[in-house]
C-alpha cells in the first residue's frame, strides 16, 4: 500500500450517493432514496479502505463477503470480477447493498468507523448494478445436471438464495410462492424508497437465466398439498417467512383508524406505487386493510424497528400533517437502522423515545383519537444484554392521533400441513432445524430443510440470504448421501 493510499481516508471523506431532495420526498416521491455512485466516486470511496489486515467488516457481514478484495477490484475497475466475487458469498448482493442496516453490520465494524466508515453497501450496489448493466452474468462453469429436483416454498430472500446455490450445484430448483411476483417482503413489505422493485424483476431474470423455475400464485398447503411436493421432489426447502402479527393486546386496537403495519405497507405498495404482488393472502393472514386517506392527518406509529421506520416514512409520503413514532426504549436501544431513523427525521418525523403505549382511545363513532402513553426508564441489561423498559408511575399522557399504525413485529407459525408431515416447531412458531444428528437447516422430517424468518423469527434480508445459501449446501450434501447409500 502506498503512503498516499494509507491516508486517503483523511483526504477523501466518507460520502453516500446523492439522495432525492427532501422537498420531493415529503411531497410524495416514492423513488429509491439513494442514487448510484459513478465510476470515480466508487473508486475514491473504495480507495479509502485501509486493507487493515483484520477485516472485521467481513466477519460482521452475515454472509462474510470478501469486502476488502472487491473494494480493491473496484479501484482497478475490474467490475465483472468484483461481481463474480460478490456472488461467491452473496446470492442477492445488490439487494443487501441497498437494504442492510450497514451501520450495525459491515460498516459498523469498519476500522475507520470513527473517521467515517468505508461506504461498503453503496459500493456493493454499484458493483452489481454496473456489472449487470454491462452484460455480466453468473457463470455456472458448465456444471453438469445431477437430475435431482428440489422444491422451494417461498420466493423471499431465503428461498431465492437457496435456489441460486442449488442450480450452481446442478440441482433443478422449483420455487413456489403464493404471490404472482417473487421477492417476499422485498417485493411487498419494504417500500420502493428503500428498494426499487425493478431490482427484483432484474434478479428474477438473472435467476431464470441460471435455470431456476418459478411456479407463482400457488399456495402450498392450500392449492398444492405438501405431501405431493414430498413425493415429487428429492428434497424441500421451506422459506415461508414470519407473518403472525404481534398486536401488543392493547385496549382499542380494533378502533377505526388503527392499522396493523404490514397490511398497511402491502396495500400502500399496491395502491400508491402500483406494485401489486397479486395472489391470495396467506390462509389466516389478512393483507387487505382499507388504506385510509392520510392527507392532513396526525399519524402515530407504535414501534421502533425497520417496519416502524417504513410506516412513518410512508405516512410522510402519503401527505400526513404530522407523523410521530413512539418507542418504549431510548434511541440507542432502538432496533431500526440509525440511517433510516436519520432519513425519517430529515423527512419531518418526530420521535418520542421512552414512551410505552397503554391503550388506544376512542372518540365518537369508535374513531381513534389518540394513544395513552406512559414514560419509561430502562432497567439494567438482562442476561441477553437487553435493557427492558419500566413505566414511570404518574407520567401518563395522551398522544393525539387520527390514525395509529401498530408495528410491534411478527413471528412465524408452523401450519398443520407442515407439522402433519413431521416438521417440528418451537412454541413460538419457529421451525426447528439443525437438531442432533441432523445437518444444518434440516428439520425433523429429513427430506425437509428450512431457513430465514421461518426459523429465526423476523430478522433481516441478509440473514435470510445466509440461511438459504447454507441450507442449499446441506441439501446438496444430503442428496449426495442418498445417492451414495442407494449405490452401496
Ligand atoms: P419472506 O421475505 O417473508 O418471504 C417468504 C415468502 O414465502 C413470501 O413470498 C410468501 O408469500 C411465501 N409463502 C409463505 N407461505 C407460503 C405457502 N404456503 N405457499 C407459497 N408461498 C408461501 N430487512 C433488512 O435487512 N432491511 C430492511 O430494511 C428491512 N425492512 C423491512 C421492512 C418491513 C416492512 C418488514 C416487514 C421487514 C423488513 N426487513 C428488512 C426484514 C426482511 O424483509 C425479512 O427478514 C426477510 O424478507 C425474510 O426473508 P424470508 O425469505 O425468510 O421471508
Ligand atoms: Fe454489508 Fe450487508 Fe453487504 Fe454484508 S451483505 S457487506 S452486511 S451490505
Amino acid at each position: 500500500m502506498s503512503r498516499k493510499q494509507a491516508f486517503q481516508f483523511l483526504d477523501i471523506p466518507r460520502t453516500m450517493p446523492q439522495r432525492i431532495p427532501v422537498e420531493l420526498r415529503v411531497s410524495g416521491d416514492w423513488g429509491e432514496l439513494y442514487g448510484r455512485f459513478g465510476k470515480e466516486e466508487a473508486q475514491y470511496q473504495s480507495g479509502r479502505c485501509l486493507d487493515c489486515g483484520n477485516p472485521y467488516c467481513s466477519w460482521k457481514c452475515p454472509v462474510h463477503n470478501a469486502i476488502p478484495q472487491w473494494l480493491q477490484l473496484v479501484q482497478e475497475n475490474r467490475i465483472h470480477e468484483a461481481a463474480t466475487l460478490c456472488h461467491s458469498t452473496n446470492p442477492l448482493p445488490e439487494v443487501c447493498g441497498r437494504v442492510c442496516p450497514q451501520d450495525r453490520l459491515c460498516e459498523g465494524a469498519c476500522t475507520l468507523e470513527e473517521f467515517g466508515a468505508v461506504t461498503i453497501g453503496a459500493v456493493e450496489k454499484y458493483i452489481v448494478d454496473t456489472a449487470l448493466a454491462t452484460g455480466w452474468k453468473p457463470d455456472l462453469g458448465g456444471v453438469a445436471p445431477t437430475g435431482q429436483r428440489v422444491a422451494i416454498v417461498g420466493a423471499g430472500p431465503a428461498g431465492l438464495a437457496c435456489a441460486d446455490r442449488l442450480v450452481r450445484a446442478g440441482i433443478h430448483a422449483v420455487v413456489f410462492d403464493r404471490y404472482e411476483q417473487i421477492g417476499g417482503l422485498l417485493q411487498f413489505g419494504i417500500p420502493n424508497f428503500k428498494l426499487d422493485k425493478s431490482v427484483i424483476a432484474r434478479r428474477r431474470s438473472v435467476l431464470e437465466g441460471m435455470g431456476v423455475e418459478f411456479r407463482l400464485g400457488v399456495e402450498v398447503g392450500r392449492d398444492l398439498p405438501f405431501d405431493r411436493l414430498l413425493a415429487e421432489f428429492d428434497a424441500v426447502f421451506l422459506g415461508t417467512g414470519a407473518y403472525r402479527y404481534t398486536d401488543g393486546g392493547l385496549v382499542g386496537q380494533d378502533l377505526k383508524g388503527v392499522l396493523p403495519a404490514l397490511p398497511f405497507l402491502v396495500q400502500n405498495s399496491r395502491i400508491v406505487t402500483g406494485n401489486d404482488p397479486q395472489g391470495r393472502p396467506i390462509a389466516g393472514w389478512e393483507d387487505t386493510v382499507p388504506l385510509p386517506d392520510l392527507t392532513g392527518k396526525r399519524v402515530v406509529v407504535l414501534g421502533g424497528g425497520d417496519t416502524g421506520m417504513d410506516c412513518v416514512r410512508s405516512a410522510v409520503r402519503l401527505g400526513a400533517a404530522r407523523v410521530t413514532c413512539a418507542y418504549r426504549r431510548d434511541e440507542a436501544n432502538m432496533p431500526g437502522s440509525a440511517r433510516e431513523v436519520a432519513n425519517a427525521r430529515e423527512e419531518g418525523v418526530r420521535f418520542l423515545f421512552n414512551r410505552q403505549p397503554l391503550s388506544i382511545e376512542a372518540g365518537a363513532d369508535d374513531e381513534v383519537i389518540g394513544v395513552t402513553v406512559v414514560e419509561t426508564r430502562l432497567r439494567e441489561p438482562d442476561a441477553n444484554g437487553r435493557r427492558n423498559a419500566e413505566p414511570i408511575d404518574g407520567s401518563e399522557s395522551l398522544l393525539e392521533a387520527d390514525v395509529v399504525i401498530i408495528a410491534f413485529g411478527f413471528s412465524p407459525t408452523a401450519p398443520a400441513w407442515m407439522t402433519e408431515q413431521g416438521v417440528q416447531a418451537a412454541a413460538n412458531g419457529r421451525l426447528l432445524v439443525s437438531g442432533d444428528g441432523h445437518l444444518p437447516y434440516q428439520t425433523h422430517q429429513p427430506k425437509v430443510f428450512a431457513g430465514g424468518d421461518a426459523v429465526r423469527g423476523a430478522d433481516l434480508v441478509v440473514t435470510a440470504v445466509a440461511e438459504g445459501r447454507d441450507a442449499a449446501a446441506s441439501i446438496t450434501a444430503w442428496l449426495a448421501q442418498q445417492v451414495a447409500r442407494s449405490a452401496a
